[in-house]
C-alpha cells in the first residue's frame, strides 16, 4: 500500500568550513538553486511513488553532474591530478547494498555502486576492477578527462603546493578560494511504502594518494539503511568517519541503545570530534523524523520533512522552497 504521507528526503553536498564571507554571492546562488531543484525533484518522485532506492540513485545522479560538488563531474583530484570517485547505496528493506572505491571512468559512480549492489554477488569493488565492469554492466562511461575541471586542476596544485590533504570545502590555504568550499554529496529516502534508502557519492579530498578511499565506499561508515532504524549519510574527514564507523554507529545507538536518531547522532558526532574529525550527516528514522546535524561550520544541504521543503548552507538559517505540497 502506497501512501504519500509517509514520504521524506534529504540530500547534502558535503559539510565543511563553509565561511559566509568566502563564499561568493553567484556560486552560493548557483548552489542553493541546485539544491533547491534536486530536492524538489526528488519529492516530486517520491510522492508520485517512486521507490527510495531509485530517487536517491537519481538525487546523487543529478549532484554528481553538477560541476560545484566534489562528485561525479568537477570532483576533486589526487596527488597525480587524476579524480578517483567512490560510492555507495544501501536499501533499508533487504540491507543489499553495492559501492566503488577508486574508480576513474564510471559518469555516475552512484549508478556504478548500484550495479555492483543487483548484478554482481559482492558489495564493493575498487580501481581497475571497477572500471572494467563499468564497461560491461550497462551503465555510461567516460574518459577520465571528464571529470576534471580547470579549478579542480588549480585546486590540486595549490594543495599540492601547500603539501596538504584537504577536505573539499576546507579553507585550509593561505589564499583560500571559492573553489576550496564544496563537498561529497549524499541523499537519504522514506518512500510512500515506508522502504528507506541512502546514498553518498565523492571525489574524496584533494591531493589524497591515488588508491585512497575514504569513508564513502565503506558501508556503515559513509551510508547505511535498515528499515528498522535509519538511513544515513556521512560527509566530512573520511579517515576518522571510518574509525567511528558513523552511520552503522548511528544505527547501533538507535537499535541497541534504545536512543533516539537526535540523542544517537549528538554521541556520533561528538566521538568524531573527540578524535578531532569534522563532518556531518543527514539522515531519516523509521518514523519519518528528518534529521541533518553537523560538527562543521556549515553543510550543504535540502529537505523535505513531511510538510515543508527546506535548503541551508550555514547555521541558523533555511530557505523554505515548497510548503507542503498537495495533500493526495
Ligand atoms: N568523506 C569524504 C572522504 O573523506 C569527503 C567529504 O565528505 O567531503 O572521502
Amino acid at each position: 500500500m502506497s501512501d504519500p504521507k509517509l514520504v521524506r528526503f534529504a540530500l547534502h553536498g558535503g559539510a565543511g568550513v563553509i565561511g559566509r564571507a568566502a563564499l561568493d554571492f553567484e556560486r552560493e546562488t548557483q548552489l542553493r538553486h541546485a539544491l533547491a531543484r534536486i530536492t524538489l525533484a526528488a519529492v516530486v518522485q517520491l510522492k508520485g511513488g517512486a521507490r527510495a532506492l531509485d530517487v536517491v540513485e537519481s538525487a546523487i545522479c543529478a549532484l554528481e553532474d553538477f560541476p560545484l560538488f566534489n562528485a561525479g563531474h568537477g570532483a576533486v583530484l589526487n596527488a597525480d591530478g587524476v579524480a578517483e570517485l567512490d560510492a555507495s547505496i544501501m536499501e533499508g528493506r533487504t540491507r543489499a547494498c553495492g559501492a566503488v572505491g577508486a574508480a576513474r571512468t564510471p559518469k555516475n559512480p552512484i549508478s556504478l555502486a548500484r550495479a555492483v549492489m543487483q548484478q554482481t554477488e559482492h558489495v564493493l569493488l575498487v580501481g581497475e576492477g571497477a572500471d572494467q565492469f563499468a564497461s560491461t554492466c550497462g551503465v555510461s562511461h567516460v574518459a577520465p578527462e571528464y571529470f576534471r575541471t580547470p579549478e579542480r586542476v588549480e585546486q590540486q596544485l595549490k594543495a599540492a603546493q601547500f603539501g596538504r590533504v584537504t577536505l573539499d570545502h576546507d579553507a585550509l590555504y593561505d589564499t583560500p578560494s571559492p573553489v576550496d568550499k564544496r563537498g561529497t554529496v549524499g541523499a537519504v529516502g522514506r518512500d510512500a511504502y515506508g522502504d528507506l534508502a541512502a546514498g553518498t557519492s565523492t571525489g574524496g579530498m584533494t591531493n589524497k594518494l591515488p588508491g585512497r578511499c575514504g569513508d564513502t565506499p565503506i558501508i556503515g561508515a559513509g551510508t547505511w539503511a535498515d528499515n528498522r532504524t535509519c538511513a544515513a549519510s556521512a560527509t566530512g574527514h573520511g579517515e576518522f568517519f571510518v574509525r567511528c564507523v558513523v552511520c552503522y554507529d548511528l544505527h547501533a545507538r538507535m537499535s541497541y541503545a534504545g536512543a533516539t536518531l537526535p540523542q544517537a547522532a549528538k554521541e556520533v558526532l561528538e566521538r568524531v570530534s573527540q578524535m578531532g574529525g569534522t563532518g556531518g550527516l543527514i539522515a531519516i528514522d523509521a518514523a519519518g523524523l528528518v534529521h541533518l546535524p553537523y560538527n562543521s561550520e556549515g553543510m550543504y544541504r535540502g529537505w523535505y520533512d513531511g510538510s515543508q521543503t527546506r535548503i541551508a548552507i550555514f547555521a541558523e538559517e533555511s530557505i523554505l522552497c515548497a510548503p507542503a505540497f498537495p495533500k493526495y
